[in-house]
């Protein structure tokens, strides 16, 4: 039988999406993070810090409430608990935060360059270009500002000389758009090598975006 956990469905699902950040060559060994918020309760249930992902159990993550205490949990949250709150208080549409170290993306944070829009895939997923946060060290003040307002309204954020914040509605879409920021930032370095990429304006990439969003395939 299994034992009463808080969120234990919501625990089995966060588990599940952070094993699959190595799978995709996202992070490797503990590095990164998966977290959801509970819709119902408010709650955060995140990864364990510091601790090998193909080791971990739905009984080894962490849920913290909205002021950051542990309300379950034997393991201490992943570091950065104190940023995946403030982006889950700034956005009411946020329920899902995956951090990743995928390598063409973090390239972008170690040269302080923003992820244009490139593709139409990409315009698909993240709906405008990826900025990047000033390189913050996880005990410094504006180590929770300076991502949470460089991702305003947008779905990713690079933290500077660090790796990418994705966010959404739920773990699965995050995911997708995880992959989605490493493809598109791999295809971007590609073409910079090949000549000068074609980026979308604003208005090219929202209309893609919309129309993704809400009319493609079965909608
Ligand atoms: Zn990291």
């Amino acid at each position: 039988m299994k034992s009463k956990l808080l969120c234990r469905e919501l625990r089995e699902e966060v588990l599940e999406t952070a094993l699959r950040l190595p799978e995709f060559g996202l992070v490797w060994m503990a590095g990164g993070t998966a977290c959801a918020r509970d819709p119902e309760t408010g709650y955060i249930i995140t990864t364990p810090s510091g601790l090998k992902y193909d080791l971990l159990t739905p009984e080894d993550m962490i849920v913290v409430d909205m002021d950051m205490n542990v309300i379950e949990g034997s393991c201490r949250p992943s570091v950065a608990t104190n940023l995946w709150i403030e982006i889950y208080k700034r956005r009411g549409d946020v329920n899902a935060i995956i951090h990743t170290h995928s390598p063409y993306a973090t390239a972008f944070s170690v040269i302080n360059e923003p992820i244009p829009i490139i593709t139409e895939t990409q315009a698909n997923w993240l709906r405008k270009p990826v900025q990047v946060a000033q390189y913050a060290h996880v005990e410094d003040d504006h180590f929770v500002t300076a991502p949470a307002d460089a991702l305003g309204d947008g779905y990713a954020v690079l933290l500077g000389q660090h790796g990418p914040i994705i966010v959404g509605a739920n773990l699965e879409e995050t995911l997708e758009r995880s992959i989605t920021l490493e493809e598109a930032a791999k295809t971007y370095s590609i073409s910079k090598t090949l000549g000068n990429p074609i980026h979308f304006d604003e208005k090219q990439a929202l209309r893609s975006y919309e129309y993704y969003t809400n009319r493609y395939g079965q909608k």
